[in-house]
C-alpha cells in the first residue's frame, strides 16, 4: 500500500518563525491537516496518509523521517518576505524529478532547490534522512498567511492535485 507522509514542521517547543503573533508550527499543522482532508474527502485519494504529528507536540526529527512511506512531504512557512522554493532531499534523483513534478504541476516560478541550498538550517535539512523521496514545501512566507478556512484551501487545492500524480506515478 502506498503512503504518503505529511509532516508538519516544527511544533511543541519549536515555533518555527512567528509573526504578527501567528507561529510557523501552527500554519504547518494547519495547513497538513487541510491537506490531508482536502486529499481524502475532495479527491478520494487511493493511498494511505499519515502525519508525523497531529497536534502541537514536536516529534523528534528521526522519529519523522523513520516513518515508513512511499514519499515524505514535510510542510513549512519559513521564509519572510521572499521566493517560498520546494527543497528535494540531497543527492536523490527520484526526489528531485518528484520536486520538479510538483512545482510544474502547480505553477510555481521558483526554481527547485536542493536542501543544500537551505541556508538557514546551515545547508542541511532532515528530510535528507528520509529513505525514500521526500521533499519539503515552502507553502508561502510566513507574512503571507492567513490564518482562515479560505487562505489554506487556496494555497493546499493545486499542491493535493498534483500529488495525487505524483503518488500515481511513484512504484
Ligand atoms: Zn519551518
Amino acid at each position: 500500500v502506498k503512503r504518503l507522509v505529511i509532516d508538519p514542521g516544527h511544533g511543541g517547543k519549536y515555533p518555527g518563525v512567528v509573526h504578527n503573533g501567528i507561529a510557523e508550527k501552527e500554519a504547518n499543522l494547519a495547513t497538513a491537516l487541510t491537506l490531508k482532508h482536502v486529499l481524502i474527502n475532495e479527491l478520494g485519494a487511493p493511498f494511505e496518509i499519515v502525519l508525523t504529528r497531529a497536534v502541537d507536540g514536536f516529534t523528534p526529527f528521526h522519529r519523522r523521517t523513520g516513518i515508513p512511506g512511499t514519499l515524505f512531504f514535510s510542510v513549512h512557512y519559513d521564509i519572510p518576505n521572499g521566493a517560498s522554493p520546494i527543497y528535494h532531499k540531497k543527492h536523490d534523483c527520484l526526489s528531485c524529478y518528484v520536486a520538479q513534478r510538483l512545482s510544474r504541476l502547480t505553477g510555481r516560478k521558483h526554481p527547485v532547490w536542493s536542501t543544500s541550498m537551505a541556508a538557514h538550517t546551515g545547508g542541511r535539512l532532515y528530510i535528507d534522512d528520509a529513505k525514500y523521496p521526500a521533499v519539503l514545501w515552502e507553502v508561502a512566507p510566513i507574512d503571507m498567511y492567513q490564518d482562515s478556512k479560505e487562505f489554506r484551501l487556496k494555497v493546499v487545492r493545486p499542491m493535493a492535485k498534483a500529488l495525487m500524480e505524483v503518488m500515481h506515478e511513484l512504484g
